[in-house]
């Protein structure tokens, strides 16, 4: 049977409608329905309990609005540094940025002085929101810069604001503010809204051009195959969201925060991640959807605290980030004892991010991602001749869709290498589309390993070393090899009380890969470096152990 997803010149389109993309700024979108839910609550810190309704968080957000138009003289377009934790105030700390005519650049509040410094100078941020914290990493990073910009700090205890900072809350909370300044804003939908960095898996991390335009049309088109992951918000019913994905990240900027926010859902926040507290919080705000990556699939297939009785409130889980195989979600599915709404999506920060994703009561194949979302189009193009590719044949995956972002900043090498002539943004990862349109992706084009010529992605053998009962995470780098070009290497990471037999681990491999795959060289490890946003640091492998 020939799909009618995939186009006589073999390009593919999403199986499902159109959907209509508002006009507006992603600001308006995300607070269409708030006269529907103002009582609801919005956030809420699952450590200390602090938390807003839709009503006082728009009000913080309207507020905060004001006083950087009038107290820190933010002008259309202007970015400012958003460097917090996951904390309730973030969504507020970030609508109001967009009502000031503003753009996040968001900061992993994790970087050194270094990797803070070069965003602040590429960005070209003028005002650093974070916690008192941090306020010393942004001075380090201002002084290399030989920058000096007003930093504002949001309070998560009673401690005064460190000296030379101003605090959110007195930002936010302060009524005698005349908002008349907010009319002066001229956002339109093609603006600039969101400056993200990409993760720097494979080299330095990019700054990301994402209009209004690029979020609210992702926020529409997750909609229709999200369906019964988000429930309606209604007089009787709230979805819990838990959010345990860094908000700094777009994965979580606009699936949990941008997108739930418009559905009136409740987000509670982790800020700091143990398992202990993340088990604990789940059972008490008993959270029916989790958005995770796969360390957090690997844990919850391992851990001690992930019990079904920990897992028991749990109705939809949603993978993505980096691939993730089936026996890794059919251990999951071990600990909760149940079977449960499980989903993959695939996307970039380029592209807002959400491409593809698996629907309700998929159940075939757990590492594919499903689908194109609605106005998505799709190509598998071999990557040395252009040519499409069709069902079933393995090639690097091209885009186009109102999901996809302007460009690069300042980085006209990087646009030109991203985008074709006829505008296809390429993803520079590596994917099958089958029949029907579900996409499965391989690994990236520029990690594989090439074996005698032969091509082996690290994640295949990844996800088969995962199998093998004394493994519980293993990462898999391609080094020199006299004859064979390369060879696989592998790290693992043992359970408890498990013993270091390379040997067998080998033999393990030997009877599920071809020849060409095998991998002998083994090293033993605590821990496989993986970065915030959940990418294993192959990198940093190289560097350290080849
Ligand atoms: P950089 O571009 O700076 O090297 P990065 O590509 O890791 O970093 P992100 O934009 O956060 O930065 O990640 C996008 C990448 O994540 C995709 O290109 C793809 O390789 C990977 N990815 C996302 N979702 C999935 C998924 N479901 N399965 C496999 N890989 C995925
Ligand atoms: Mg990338």
């Amino acid at each position: 049977r020939k799909s009618s997803v995939w186009n006589q010149d073999k390009t593919i389109k999403s199986p499902f409608k159109d959907v209509e993309i508002p006009n507006c700024t992603l600001y308006d979108y995300v607070w269409q329905n708030l006269d529907r839910w103002p009582e609801r609550t919005l956030a809420v810190c699952s450590t200390t309990g602090r938390g807003y309704t839709y009503e006082q968080a728009f009000k913080l957000s309207n507020t905060f609005a004001a006083n950087l138009r009038k107290k820190f003289s933010v002008r259309d377009g202007d970015a400012i540094a958003v460097m917090l934790p996951n904390v309730p105030d973030y969504p507020i700390v970030s609508l109001g940025i967009l009502e000031a005519g503003g753009v996040i650049t968001s900061i992993n509040p994790i970087y050194t002085a270094h990797e803070v410094q070069r965003q602040l100078v590429l960005s070209d941020a003028k005002i650093v929101v974070t916690l008192p914290e941090t306020v010393n990493v942004i001075r380090e990073a201002l002084a290399i810069a030989k920058k000096q910009l007003p930093i504002i700090t949001v309070r998560t205890n009673g401690n005064p604001a460190p000296e030379g900072t101003v605090l959110f809350n007195e930002l936010s909370e302060d009524l005698s503010v005349d908002k008349s300044c907010l009319k002066e804003v001229r956002r339109s939908a093609n603006d600039i809204c969101l400056l993200p960095y990409s993760s720097g898996t494979t080299g330095l991390p990019k700054g990301v051009e994402l209009s209004h335009r690029n979020i609210v049309a992702n926020c529409e088109q997750i909609n229709e195959p999200l369906i019964k992951c988000d429930n309606e918000t209604t007089p009787t019913h709230q979805d819990r969201v838990m959010v345990v994905l860094p908000f700094f990240h777009i994965y979580a900027a606009t699936v949990l925060m941008f997108h739930k926010i418009s559905l009136g859902i409740k987000l509670v926040t982790l800020d700091k991640f143990q398992p202990e507290t993340f088990f604990d919080a789940m059972v008490k705000y008993k959270t029916n959807v989790l958005f995770v990556a796969p360390p957090l699939v690997l844990l919850m297939g391992s851990h001690p605290a992930a019990t079904e009785k920990s897992l028991q409130h749990l109705e939809v889980l949603v993978n993505g980030a980096a691939p993730l195989s089936g026996s890794d979600v059919d251990r999951f599915f071990g600990r909760a004892k149940r079977k449960l709404d499980f989903r993959q999506g695939y996307g970039l920060t380029e592209t807002s991010p959400t491409v593809a994703i698996t629907q309700k009561g998929w159940d075939k194949n757990y590492s594919s991602t499903g689908p194109p979302i609605p106005n998505t189009h799709l190509r598998i193009i071999d990557p040395n001749t252009f040519e499409n590719l069709g069902p079933n044949q393995t090639g690097e995956i091209l885009i186009k869709g109102p999901q996809v972002m302007r460009g690069y900043r300042n980085n006209p090498e990087a646009n030109n290498e991203a985008f074709t002539a006829d505008g296809w943004f390429r993803t520079g990862d590596l994917a099958v589309v089958d029949e029907d349109g579900v996409v499965t992706i391989a690994d990236r084009l520029k990690e594989l390993i090439k074996v005698k010529g032969f091509q082996v992605p690290p994640a295949e053998l990844e996800a088969v070393l995962r199998e093998h009962p004394s493994i519980n995470d293993a990462a898999v780098v391609g080094v020199p090899h006299p004859v064979n070009g390369e060879v696989p290497k592998a790290f693992v990471v043992l359970k408890e009380g498990h013993n270091k037999v390379s040997k067998e681990i080998s033999e393990f491999v030997k009877e599920r890969v071809a020849p060409y795959k095998r991998v002998n060289d083994i090293v033993f490890l605590d821990s496989i470096p993986k970065s915030a946003s959940g990418k294993i640091l192959r990198k940093e492998l190289k560097q350290k152990y080849c």
